[in-house]
């Protein structure tokens, strides 16, 4: 109220300073809050490219990003998030939930993670301090494995974020929404050697959980 009058009594530009610093203060609390955006969906639908996508905009604003990505990952270059698509950002390597969470400077207001699904469970904790300490994270996962099931800790990060999007690929057989990540190693028609041809994504009529020899899930590709 006392604002509101003020405002009424503004006669000139010296007046409005007060109104400004007050407007710019609660801006600035906005900007430093904290957040989850999660980003899943099956192989090939474009996780990487959204979470570059992400990351580069807060970058090009000169805000402190940092990418990471499980060390287990070294498709196409060690020290990148690469997509299917070819775009890329630059990733530091890490072993754990632990070791990102030691490795976020203090400055740093953006953290970028991919292939969530490959940390351990304690990047739930991980990911809620972040947000707590006013950082954005942004983290790109699969949120099934290639049989179906909840590929954690992407579900439950699901659950503790702010921001879900949840992406389908084309299925590679139909051409209908990919909801699934079928593997595809041994069989016959869709036998192509090379590790990058193991899996494709599926959609609902598509999707054969059973169909070909699947061995645990790997890194060939995502
Ligand atoms: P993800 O991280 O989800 O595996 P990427 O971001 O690496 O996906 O790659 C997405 C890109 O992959 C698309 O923009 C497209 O160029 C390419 N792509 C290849 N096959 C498919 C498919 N079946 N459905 C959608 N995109 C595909
Ligand atoms: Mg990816
Ligand atoms: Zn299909």
């Amino acid at each position: 109220m006392a604002g509101a009058r003020r405002l009424r009594s503004y006669r000139g530009p010296d007046g409005l300073w007060p109104h400004l610093l007050l407007l710019s203060s609660a801006m600035q609390r906005r900007a430093d809050q904290g957040w989850i955006e999660v980003i899943s969906g099956p192989m090939f639908s474009g996780k990487s490219e959204e979470l570059i996508r992400r990351v580069t905009r807060y970058h090009l604003a000169r805000i402190p990003t940092q990418t990471f990505k499980p060390a287990l990952d070294t498709r196409y270059a060690v020290g990148e998030v690469v997509s299917h698509s070819r775009l890329s950002t630059a990733a530091e390597p890490v072993r754990d939930s632990r070791e990102l969470l030691e490795s976020v400077a203090d400055r740093t207001v953006v953290v970028g993670i991919d292939e969530g699904q490959f940390f351990d469970m304690g990047l739930v904790e991980v990911a809620e301090l972040l947000a707590g300490a006013g950082k954005k994270v942004i983290i790109a996962g699969l949120d099934l494995d290639y049989l179906g099931r909840p590929f954690e800790p992407i579900p439950s990060l699901m659950l503790r974020a702010e921001y879900v999007t949840k992406n389908l690929a084309v299925c590679h057989r139909c051409g209908g929404p990919g909801l699934f990540t079928q593997r595809v190693v041994d069989s016959d028609e869709l036998v192509v050697l090379g590790a990058t041809d193991t899996y494709e994504a599926r959609c609902r009529r598509c999707y054969r959980p059973g169909e070909a020899v699947q061995p645990p899930l790997g890194i060939a590709q995502t």
